[in-house]
């Protein structure tokens, strides 16, 4: 089937097992479980959330989170923000410090383009820059002072010098001060939520020292899909920026299965590879490899398609293996489904989410920020 045709095949039984392959494959009752699911959530516990769009990067998923109560997405890069602005999405957060002088005009050039734009900052330096060009630009830009919760990543060292940065802001006629960012990504992956609460509690001391220091804070933001619930409860930030709750990867889901509680939200992104060779007993080739997932977290499962207790291996850039139990076999052009096991990398590698619901494929999703990095 020529891929220019996959259009054709939209909403006919069984079309799923027809998407040329790999594919990046999203389960749309699921996905739409988990979205349900986290507005549901911020709603009934009077929180705003900014999903972030690092681990989506398109302007469907946006959307859908911004008509599910969001105040808009979060962004880890210029170029995601341009692809998603692009799309008519607003209410931006660049989580991210911006310091070059380029970067510094493309933001600009977003802030005049959009209603609401935001960007953090973490060095005095920088902010001066900012506040030049804003000056220069004839339109005042919102920054959020990053503060360092432990992840040293980015972000003020101390409530000190994060107190100084908000003096600066609120002494430049061209900046507004939005708040306060602090974001603790070292432990989103705690294995057991007991554990990942004492971690939080003791990491996010430094916003609890800047929040007592009697400077007003119109937001504080931060937070990922592991730390949701434990934020919420500990009552320091007032926004959630989780990102990879619609997609729930086999990686993300382990910090709940493998501490014998129920993950969360449900897994809906599948990587959709075919067997292209099986000359060998307990072996099969599939034309995924190396290309079709990020290879951070553990390697995929084989999770349909195959016996039970087949097992993937890398095969290098463009296949993968496949271990079958001596006394099985799997046919060439079979289709198997594998997790994902670190959806944000992966779904960089994809042009397109192929929206599934049960065995017909519904729609196609394009991947604007794909590659966006800069
Ligand atoms: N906020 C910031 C600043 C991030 O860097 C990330 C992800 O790395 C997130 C939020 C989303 O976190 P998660 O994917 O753990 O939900
Ligand atoms: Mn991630």
């Amino acid at each position: 089937m020529p891929v220019s045709d996959i259009w054709d095949l939209i909403g006919k039984p069984g079309s799923r097992w027809q998407i040329p392959t790999p594919a990046l494959v999203l389960d749309l009752d699921a996905f739409e479980a988990n979205i349900a699911a986290v507005a549901e959530f911020c709603r009934a516990n009077g929180r705003t959330f900014r999903p972030h769009a690092k681990s989506h990067r398109s302007v469907s998923v946006a959307r859908r989170q911004i008509a599910s109560g969001a105040v808009g997405q979060g962004c880890a890069k210029l170029g995601e923000a341009e692809a998603l602005a692009e799309g008519g999405i607003d209410g931006l957060l660049v989580t991210s410090p911006v310091v070059t002088d380029d970067g510094i005009a493309r933001l600009m050039a977003l802030n005049a383009r959009l209603d609401d734009l935001s960007a953090v900052v973490d060095h005095p330096v920088v902010l001066a820059r900012i506040g030049d060009t804003a000056a220069a630009s004839g339109r005042r830009l919102k920054l959020v002072v990053d503060l360092d919760v432990g992840l040293h990543r980015t972000g003020a060292a101390t409530p000190e010098a994060a107190e100084a940065l908000i003096h600066a802001i609120l002494a430049h006629p061209a900046l507004e001060f939005a708040g306060v960012q602090a974001y603790a990504g070292h432990l989103m992956h705690v294995a057991g939520t007991p554990a990942r609460r004492a971690a939080l509690e003791a990491a996010m001391a430094p916003l609890a020292a800047l929040r007592g220091r009697g400077i007003p804070q119109p937001l504080t933001t931060g937070g990922g899909t592991g730390s949701l619930v434990i934020d919420t409860e500990m009552g320091l930030l007032t926004e959630l920026q989780p990102g990879s709750y619609p997609f729930m990867d086999s990686q993300y889901a382990d910090v709940w299965v493998t501490a014998g509680e129920p993950a969360p939200y449900r897994s809906s992104l599948f990587v959709q590879t075919t067997v292209i060779s099986a000359n060998h007993p307990g072996l099969a080739t599939v034309d995924a490899g190396y290309k079709a997932f990020a290879t951070d977290a553990e390697v995929p499962r084989i999770l349909a398609g195959a016996p039970p207790g087949t097992t993937y291996f890398f095969y290098g850039d463009e296949q993968g293996g496949l271990t079958l139990s001596a006394d099985t076999a799997l046919a060439i052009g079979a289709v198997i489904t594998c997790s994902v096991p670190h959806c944000d990398p992966t779904v960089n590698l994809y042009d397109t989410y192929h929206v599934v619901q049960g065995d017909r494929l519904v729609d196609i999703w394009p991947i604007e920020a794909r590659g966006r990095s800069q």
